[in-house]
């Protein structure tokens, strides 16, 4: 008989990965040492990256190095380079080297996360690192966390949990059509976008959020104004069913006053989610915990250790009080996904919407140990003092103006060109203007951003390599694209 000899099937082997890797590390770290020659945003238009690929697939297999040198010249060129250290817009999106390292362990040891069993370290590598977090921010014992991918994500899932909360596993019967009564989410309108469209997807009724006015000053929610809200509601036969109480806004960082909020939801057993997405990691410095006042009266709370922190995204921690509820609600049993393991093992994927998990701990294992807690917070006091700093020159700064308490590391400023001055449509305008006339330099990076229906810059301090050089060159490119 003829047995033929088997063909090779596999695709990149290991040796030719072991130098693609080394190749492709070298170009990486190469890009962080020069990342401050390139311009911050990408002088491109919409439709400008595709163009430049092929439009048809591949039809021929090419060498790693080939694919290396089309991500230089025709990916990495598009890229808005958030790692720069003249990148103030949106928040810091850090990605710490060490937390790369840890994302390229989980990518190489190449687990599958859908019980314990089919991977136990990456359950309990999670279980601890989770943990560690728990303590480094001072959240009480009373607390057990997982990772979501991000907090849009996390305020979903307590959403959802609440709505099962208030009606007794509604899910498992008639759902909300049986039980027929409107729930009510509570938050206002600094809240992230992310908060309406969870509370919207958890099924929630548009007409049913409640936007809860806030103090014309510091943007947090009016207690007397949440209360009186709750009890139109009880008259109307509504249910108050979950509050999402912002601390650290996207805007203005604006912090909700959790212990008098609470003290008025509590009695009416309403879930509390506390989105510290950006805040969070302020919880790290025992000299910030004051603004976290009440959050152990909270029921879930979540941030981003992939934001100010510096983990690599996707990384966002959820706490629940009550995790036995979450997985009642979240729990799928199928006979396969049984553990043969006998013991009591967590199964995360019962904590959240996924089935499948990456092993996203070891980012947060990798960095914790490698750049460690001192050095991060370090690294944080660093930048708020930079950004009190940088309020302070603004404020002395004629024409400048600083529009929102700086509780971080975010400043608000607005501009009054001299002629103008009294005519707040032309004022807001100006602003847009010389923010995109900046941005599109390249120069440096400024998130626009609308305060009572006018333009204000945003400059949110905090990248890795943000150092006071920097700020003290963004003023003079303000005075240069303002003035
Ligand atoms: C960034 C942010 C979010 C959204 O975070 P994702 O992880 O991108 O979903 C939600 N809330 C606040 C306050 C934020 O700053």
């Amino acid at each position: 008989m003829n047995v033929k000899t088997p063909v090779s099937v596999a695709e990149v082997t290991p040796e030719e990965f072991r130098t693609a890797g080394h190749d492709l590390i070298d170009w990486i770290a190469d890009r962080r040492l020069s990342v401050e020659q390139r311009p911050v945003r990408p002088d491109v238009e919409p439709g400008d990256i595709a163009a430049g690929l092929p439009s048809h697939p591949p039809d021929a297999k090419v060498q790693a190095d080939a694919v290396l040198r089309d991500l230089e010249q025709l990916v990495a060129p598009g890229i808005t380079e958030v790692q720069h250290p003249m990148h103030f817009g949106w928040f810091p999106s850090n990605a710490s080297l060490s937390s790369i390292l840890g994302d390229m362990a989980s990518s190489g040891l190449s687990s599958l996360g859908i019980s314990w069993e089919s991977s136990p370290a990456l359950t309990e590598v999670e279980e601890v690192v989770v943990e560690w977090l728990r303590s480094l921010t001072g959240l009480s014992a009373d607390w057990s966390g997982v990772i979501q991918d991000t907090a849009s994500t996390a305020c979903l899932v307590a959403l959802i949990a609440a709505r099962e909360r208030a009606t007794e596993h509604s899910q498992a019967g008639d759902g909300l059509r049986g039980f027929g009564l409107p729930l009510h989410v509570y938050t206002t309108d600094e809240a992230h976008s992310s908060v309406r469209k969870a509370a919207l997807l958890a099924g929630f009724a548009a007409n049913d959020i409640r936007v809860v006015g806030v103090d014309p000053s510091s943007r947090e929610m009016l207690p007397d104004r949440l209360a009186a809200q709750i009890a139109d509601d009880l008259d109307a036969g509504g249910v108050p069913t979950a509050l999402v109480a912002s601390l650290g806004s996207t805007g203005v960082t604006a912090f909700d006053p959790l212990p008098a909020i609470a003290e008025i939801v509590k009695p009416h057993g309403v879930w509390i989610h506390v989105d510290a997405a950006m805040a969070g990691s302020a919880m790290l410095l025992p000299e910030f915990r004051h603004l976290f006042d009440g959050v152990e009266s909270a029921d879930s709370l979540s941030w981003n250790p992939h934001k100010w922190m510096g983990t690599i995204l996707d990384t966002s921690l959820l706490y629940l009080k009550d995790p036995e509820h979450l997985i009642r609600v979240m729990s799928t049993n199928p006979s396969y996904l049984r553990s043969t393991s006998g013991g009591e093992a967590t199964q995360y994927r019962d904590w959240g919407i996924p089935l499948g998990r990456r092993f996203r701990a070891l980012k947060l294992w990798y960095q914790l140990r490698i750049d460690g807690p001192e050095q991060i917070r370090t690294r944080l006091r660093r930048d708020l003092a930079n950004a009190a700093w940088f309020a302070q020159q603004i404020e002395q700064r004629p024409g400048w103006d600083v529009v929102a308490p700086v509780r971080l590391q975010t400043v608000c400023t607005r501009h009054t060109p001299p002629g103008i001055d009294g005519d707040d449509e032309a004022i807001s305008q100006h602003n847009l203007d010389w923010v995109r006339r900046l941005n599109r330099s390249g120069e440096a990076f400024l998130s626009p951003s609308m305060l009572d229906g006018k333009w204000i810059a945003r400059v949110s301090v905090g990248v890795e390599a943000t150092e006071r050089v920097h700020l003290e060159r963004l003023l003079v490119l303000m005075d240069r694209y303002a003035g």
